[in-house]
């Protein structure tokens, strides 16, 4: 046989190749047997193409053909025929290769799962055998996707003059609110490494060096507990610039990301709206709402209080919403399971309040007894609600109240078939607060992290110790949010030395805490640091967001489950003792606890 393993590939041959001789290698996707004829469906990275053998012509090859299994590896070579009876739905549909000779390259075991385009595979069986789940087109076509966001991501960057620049993975801590995977050092006893959960100290140092326009396309760690759109190891685009205002940064972004939808799908999307944190959560309850639809909150204090509903009067805030035309199609029974699904715990809501306005005028509601149909018509009025609308009202502590709307807010959307793929929403959201107070360690936190700006009006207050409110203080940070998915987020940073100890201060790090964690970047500052700022892109988000898709896994080629596990190679896993030993491992835990 012909010392070539294809000539063709299985994706390529049309009606215009017909007659030509080809060499196609590939794997057995189908194998149907018709008596004296053997189609078979050979398969490889690029398509499908029928081969089919005629007992006629050769039936000892026939006799190998129709043995071959799913998932065999084989070589044959033939003629381009016409296919009679033609598959519309292949681009190799046309056509089919009369084989003259096969060559079995290598067998294969049944494949635990259908190798089709939907499988009948759980997916952790489909992560342990992720090489077969791979064969498979949609998994394919995300990894080629991705494959190809990086290339135009890098064309673009390159265009705009930013360089690539790699930065080390075995580092210490940085601190972007997550818990660090570390690594022992065996050369210093009881020290360790920790992965980065992003190469943000290096990017600001770096801009100190004088490379203005950094960016890199690189794995960040974070562990954290895990959920669809969350991996231990993930991809950011990440990026920063010296000599940059915050304007400068969102028009760079939102070009970047108007270009990679054009490129990769075709879209023209028109300039991003942008809105502030205060704004994002008092109409939406979130700093990442998704706006394929409008749903807006609606303050309903002023209407709803004081006319004896001890549940409104006593609330600090009461909100709603308008579910436009749903009145009809709501039965009771519907409503109470909507009032379950507020009260679970993970919502938190104590209940729901619902005003139906009926599409012939009439209204039903949860509070009859202190709001007549007089009142609850002027309310319509002035909310905007049309006959055929549900308005629903959710009460209690302000923050609190607003997370449980934004909940329901995306409830009522995905249930009422508002999410509508293939539609882009992005926006920037910006000014968030430079602080948050966290509940479990009694303590504020950087919201973005501690190397970002506080505004310029805020800067001076907070140097004197003037600002009214720790909460108050807002920061140079914003958010690219895209359908509801936060696709990046970056700041201004702060490039004074002593602005930086300040900010430090306020998190609760004494001096020598901060010098200890920071001194590197404490003592750049000190040799002519530019302004700059950046900005990151989780890039195994964008590709997700760009295709509808809400589980980011498929676009990673090895993902981990649920637990953090690696099912194919089945790790995390235990270590030898002799590993442990000269990793001064035993010595340090093990041997402490005796
Ligand atoms: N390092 C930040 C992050 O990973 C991004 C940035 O501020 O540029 O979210």
């Amino acid at each position: 046989m012909i010392e070539m393993y294809r000539s063709k590939n299985c994706g390529e041959l049309r009606i215009s190749d017909v007659e030509q001789e080809v060499v196609l290698s590939g794997w057995v996707q189908s194998n149907r047997d018709f008596g004296g004829m053997t189609f078979i469906d050979l398969r490889d990275r690029y398509g499908i193409t029928q081969v089919v053998f005629n007992s006629d012509d050769n039936e000892k090859l026939s006799e190998g053909a129709r043995k071959l299994g799913r998932e065999f590896v084989i070589k044959i070579s033939g003629t381009v025929r016409e296919r009679s009876n033609k598959n519309p739905n292949r681009p190799t549909g046309e056509v089919e290769i009369e084989v003259k000779e096969m060559e079995i390259l290598n067998a294969s075991k049944v494949p635990p799962f259908t190798i089709e385009n939907e499988t009948d595979g759980g997916e952790d069986l489909r992560m342990k055998y992720r090489y077969l789940d791979i064969r498979r087109n949609p998994l394919k076509e995300k990894l080629m996707f991705r494959s190809k966001l990086a290339i135009e991501t890098r064309k673009y960057l390159d265009n705009q003059g930013f360089i690539e620049i790699e930065t080390p993975v075995l580092i210490k801590s940085t601190p972007e609110g997550a818990r660090d995977f570390v690594v022992p050092s065996r050369m210093n006893p009881g020290q360790f490494y920790a992965l980065p959960q992003s190469p943000q100290t290096f990017k600001q140092i770096l801009m100190v060096a004088g490379m203005d326009k950094y960016f890199q396309i690189v794995k960040c760690f974070r562990d954290e507990d895990l959920r669809a759109d969350r991996q231990p190891e993930f991809t950011q685009i990440d990026c920063e610039m010296a000599f940059v205002t915050q304007e400068d940064i969102l028009n760079t972004f939102e070009d970047l990301t108007k270009e990679l939808f054009k490129g990769l799908k075709g879209i023209d999307l028109p300039d991003f709206p942008r809105i502030t944190y205060d704004e994002a959560m008092k109409k939406y309850g979130s700093d990442k709402p998704d706006l394929r639809f409008g749903m807006e909150f609606i303050e309903l204090n002023e209407d709803m209080q004081g006319n004896g509903f001890g549940v409104f009067d006593n609330a600090e805030f009461v909100v709603g919403i308008i579910a436009e035309g749903i009145a009809g199609s709501y039965s009771n029974k519907q409503m109470k399971e909507l009032t379950e699904w507020v009260q679970r715990p993970q919502i938190g809501s104590k209940g729901l309040v619902y005003v139906k306005y009926n599409e012939d005028g009439s209204i039903k509601s949860t509070i009859g007894k202190f709001y007549s149909d007089n009142d609850l018509n002027t309310l319509k009025e002035k909310i905007g609600a049309q006959n055929g609308d549900v308005l629903f009202i959710l009460c209690g502590e302000t923050e609190k109240t607003r997370k449980q709307l934004n909940e329901l807010r995306l409830e009522m959307a995905r249930r009422m078939g508002l999410m509508t793929k293939g539609d882009f929403k992005p926006l920037w959201v910006v000014d968030f607060p430079l602080l948050e107070w966290d509940e479990e360690s009694n303590r504020f936190h950087a919201m973005h992290h501690p190397f970002t700006s506080p505004k310029k009006q805020d800067q001076e207050k907070m140097m004197k110790g003037e600002h009214e409110t720790m909460k108050g203080l807002k920061a140079d940070a914003y958010d690219l949010v895209i359908n509801g998915s936060e696709i990046g987020g970056g700041s201004i940073r702060i490039h004074d030395r002593e602005l930086q100890s300040k900010n430090f201060d306020l998190l609760g790090f004494s001096k020598e805490e901060a010098e200890e964690q920071f001194g590197f970047l404490l003592g750049a500052f000190e040799y002519g640091a530019p302004p700059h700022g950046g900005i990151a892109f989780g890039f195994d988000r964008l590709c997700a967001v760009m295709n509808g898709e809400s589980s980011i896994r498929d676009f990673i080629a090895f993902p981990k489950n649920n637990q953090g596990r690696d099912m194919m190679i089945d790790c995390p896993a235990t270590i030898s003792e002799e590993q442990q030993n000269e990793l001064s491992l035993k010595s340090t835990f093990v041997g402490s606890n005796e």
